[in-house]
């Protein structure tokens, strides 16, 4: 089977990378184009933002857009940063100045208050309209510092429950698959596409 060719609606390098490793034989991700400006993504979920990237590059492009949202939904926060995560610590927030601000807001929290997932909207959108999408969610909870080299946004403070104790950071890409939100719903995503 060809490849589906998809426009990438981020150009988020480290989402690109993973994205592209997961729909390796599926899906040929073409490059967001450079001239097309930022979307302003202020919908109230994950899958209205994916929707309004999507919509954008598809209507620019006239070819399919694949859009990832992302969120990490912290219990003791009461679901914060959620939608927000991107401009958690502010617009400019860089990531590190989000992990420490989540660190911060989560000191004094037991291990057993600090559950937390990631969830993942992918939602791929024709130019004709026509959209499908698919969520994935992984459950673990926020350590008290960050640990770990690898990956990227909060991956330093995000440890699987599933796992074996490491964060996302202290794992390489394929480790992170195993378990990752972009990977359950990419592989969703897939399954409804063929
Ligand atoms: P968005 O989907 O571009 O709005 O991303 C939201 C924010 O969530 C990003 O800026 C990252 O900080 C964070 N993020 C998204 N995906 C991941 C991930 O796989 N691991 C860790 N952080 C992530």
């Amino acid at each position: 089977m060809t490849p589906l060719a998809v426009v990438a609606a981020t150009a988020n390098p480290h989402k690109l990378r993973e994205i592209r490793e997961l729909v390796v034989g599926r899906l040929e991700l073409l490059p967001r184009p450079a001239d097309l400006p930022e979307v302003v993504e202020d919908a109230s979920d994950l899958i209205g933002n994916a929707r309004l990237k999507a919509v954008a590059v598809a209507e620019h492009t006239g070819q399919p857009a694949l859009a990832d949202d992302t969120g990490l939904f912290v219990d003791a926060l009461a679901g914060a940063p959620g939608v927000h995560s991107a401009r958690f610590a502010g617009p400019d927030a860089s990531y590190t100045d989000n992990v420490d601000l989540l660190l911060e807001r989560l000191q004094g929290v037991p291990p057993e208050g600090r559950t937390a997932r990631f969830s993942s909207v992918m939602l791929l959108a024709w130019p004709d309209g026509t959209e499908l999408s698919a969520r994935g969610d992984v459950e673990g909870m926020i350590t008290d510092a960050p640990r770990g080299p690898g990956g990227f946004g909060y991956d330093p403070v995000f440890v699987p429950s599933a796992g074996d104790g490491r964060t996302f950071a202290q794992m390489s890409d394929e480790g992170k698959h195993v378990y990752s939100h972009r990977a359950a719903a990419l592989a969703a995503l897939l399954d409804r596409l063929a």
